[in-house]
């Protein structure tokens, strides 16, 4: 990978991009957690013309984990005498007024895990009910679907299904009046999955253009010079820079597995609103994996974002993390207020460890 961080080869880029842009302002988004931290850590920003914005969107899936789903899950394990597992990045975020940490703390069975087979493994070793809390976009769902399918016979094994997709999501932004964005890098973890078939659709829909951008700093710089050159030929489609490790189609087998399991639903996402299809949901014939179905928990109304905080306009590119008033003073990593400073992938995070 050296190649992708050989001084010569960006500044190579830096000169190229510079060249070919224009007067104009030209915002362009991605929807990825890692490459936000590739734009950050290299200091990508200050190297563009002043013109040429790149905007976060709403690419870190535990910053898009709704207060409700947390709710729930905090309620869940409080309530029932269930064992839950999540994601480290999950365990801090705060809900409508907690999280799974504080939870832990006052005594419920909340356990980190890696993997989601780490969970199943827990169910088939003990007689309580294992609920794993499941977030991610379609990077993460596959393996989901490949352990359901597994532990169909488990009887005290389910989950709370909070994955999302990102198509649904950027279609929702470009739809948006108030968001601009005049092209997108598209995420090159999820493209190895979907492909880039999925995002043809969008470039014709919205005449915006779109390049799958591999995670080093000269396949962010490349996508944004391919992108500046859509723009200047006028001519918005899908490319893919990430050839490397992305083909137009994807994974078919991946596909079909997450096919074979889930289907589509409308979700919200934190701080953004209800996107339609955007979130997955078990099909029917896995009901007794669905642990939201399975266990009647009582929430009242959650709150997504407290007083003040930016997370949702951050996740639609209207705002940085700098805008936000409690950035790096009331809000840091180790006492988060919003959920956008808790995973490493989230944009306060990554703000606030390399600004
Ligand atoms: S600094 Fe904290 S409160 Fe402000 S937008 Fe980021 S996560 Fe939300």
């Amino acid at each position: 990978m050296l190649e992708f961080r050989d001084k010569t080869t960006t500044e190579a880029l830096i000169k190229k991009i510079r060249k070919i842009s224009t007067e104009s302002n030209i915002k362009i988004m991605h929807v990825c957690g890692t490459h936000e931290m590739t734009i950050a850590r290299w200091g990508l920003r200050g190297l563009l013309p002043k013109n040429i914005k790149l905007i976060c969107g709403p690419g870190c899936p535990v910053c898009v984990t709704s207060a409700s789903e947390i709710d729930f899950a905090i309620k869940l394990v409080k309530e029932k005498d269930v064992i839950l597992t999540t994601f480290g990045d999950m365990f801090r975020v705060p809900g409508t007024g907690s999280s799974l940490s504080e939870a832990k703390s006052q005594g419920a069975d909340v356990r980190v895990i890696y993997g989601i087979d780490e969970a199943a493994i827990i169910a088939t070793k003990t007689e309580k009910q294992v609920v794993h809390f499941s977030i991610g976009f379609e990077t993460t769902v596959p393996s989901i679907a490949s352990e359901i399918l597994g532990s169909k016979t488990l009887k005290n094994f389910s989950i709370i299904c909070s994955h999302r997709l990102i198509p649904p999501a950027m279609d929702y932004l470009l739809s948006s009046e108030d968001i601009e964005i005049d092209g997108f890098i598209c995420p090159g973890h999820v493209s190895t999955i979907i492909g880039y078939e999925p995002y043809e659709v969008l470039a014709e829909k919205f005449a915006k253009p779109m390049v799958v951008g591999g995670f080093e700093p000269a396949d962010i710089l490349l996508s944004i010079l391919m992108i500046l050159k859509q723009i200047k030929a006028e001519r918005p489609e899908v490319e893919n820079e990430y050839k490397r490790a992305v083909k137009k189609e994807g994974n078919i087998l991946a596909k079909k597995m997450m096919n074979d399991v889930f289907e589509t639903c409308d979700k919200g996402w934190r701080g953004i609103g209800i996107i339609p299809n955007s979130g997955l949901r078990l099909k029917d014939e896995f009901t007794e994996l669905d642990g939201e179905k399975k266990f009647k928990v009582e929430i009242r109304k959650s709150q997504d974002l407290r007083l003040g905080c930016k997370c949702g306009e951050i996740m639609k590119g209207k705002a940085i993390p700098q805008d936000c008033r409690y950035f790096g003073k009331a809000c840091t990593p180790e006492s988060p207020v919003g959920a956008c400073i808790v995973s490493a992938e989230g944009p306060c995070y990554i703000a606030y460890s390399y600004s």
